[in-house]
């Protein structure tokens, strides 16, 4: 089997299915379908630390800790510090998922914004890249970024149109395209998928959310990251070995893993 067609699941929520061996079960599930490294993303301490446990346990698990936005509020003054030291774990890739959304205002905003900002001195101190969480704070969110100075990171399942996506590019950040663009009303994905260039493409799940057809319905998990694969290789006509190639070697280089 050639070795460039694996895939990696960027973004998918582990501690969500529960015991080890729940996970062992979906980890052999995405390997049998060539599914050869997943990015666990935290969105709390408590899911951080679980992250960099379920790295430690299996081998192609890799992990990112940080604070969702919703959860900002309950950032306290030790938070950051043990996020720290957390991220020296040498199977840390990232500091995700952190960001804003104005969606839901689960944290009020000006908290959300504070602890993003914190999060990516963070990022930027560790030298590590971000895992974006960004809904309906495009603005907010590009701002603190640059005045963060970040350049190494992601937009996790992007939403946004292709006047955002051109935005994010000349950030110099990737675009992570998860299960919606599956759907049969994907929308402008479609034309972010078509104006993203595979060189700034990233494949994810966010499992256990936002299963892809045809499993809409079931729990998410890593292995369908394929479908979402074979989906963008039908938009961009190529075969879905360029699709593969070429976003395994984007997860390289962003996260400094060996392919
Ligand atoms: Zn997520």
């Amino acid at each position: 089997m050639n070795k460039a067609s694996n895939l990696t699941d960027t973004h998918a929520h582990l501690d969500f299915f529960g015991s080890d061996q729940a996970v062992e079960k979906v980890i052999s599930r995405a390997l049998m379908n060539r599914v050869n490294r997943t990015i666990t993303i935290a969105d709390r301490l408590e899911s951080s630390y679980r992250a960099v446990e379920l790295a430690q346990k299996f081998d192609s698990v890799y992990a990112a800790v940080g604070i969702h936005p919703h959860d900002a509020k309950t950032v306290g003054p030790n938070t950051i510090k043990e996020l720290k030291e957390l991220a020296k774990s040498p199977k840390v890739v990232a500091i995700g998922e952190i960001g804003l959304d104005y969606y839901r205002d689960h944290s009020p905003r000006p908290v959300q914004q504070k602890v993003f900002a914190q999060l990516l001195g963070l990022a930027n101190e560790l030298e590590l890249p971000v895992v974006v969480h960004d809904r309906d704070a495009d603005k907010d969110v590009i701002r603190i970024i640059a005045e963060q100075g970040i350049k190494k990171g992601v937009f996790h399942c992007f939403s946004g149109n292709v006047s955002l996506a051109e935005t994010v590019l000349s950030m110099n950040f990737y675009i992570s395209i998860a299960g919606p663009i599956t759907f049969k009303n994907s929308g402008n994905l479609v034309d972010v998928a078509k104006f993203v260039p595979l060189t700034k493409l990233l494949l994810e799940t966010d499992s256990p959310y936002l299963t892809p057809h045809p499993y809409r319905g079931r729990k998410n998990e890593p292995a369908y990251v394929r479908f979402i694969a074979e989906r963008i290789a039908d938009i961009k006509g190529v075969d879905i070995s360029v699709v593969e190639a070429s976003t395994q070697e984007n997860v390289s280089l962003l996260f400094s893993i060996p392919k």
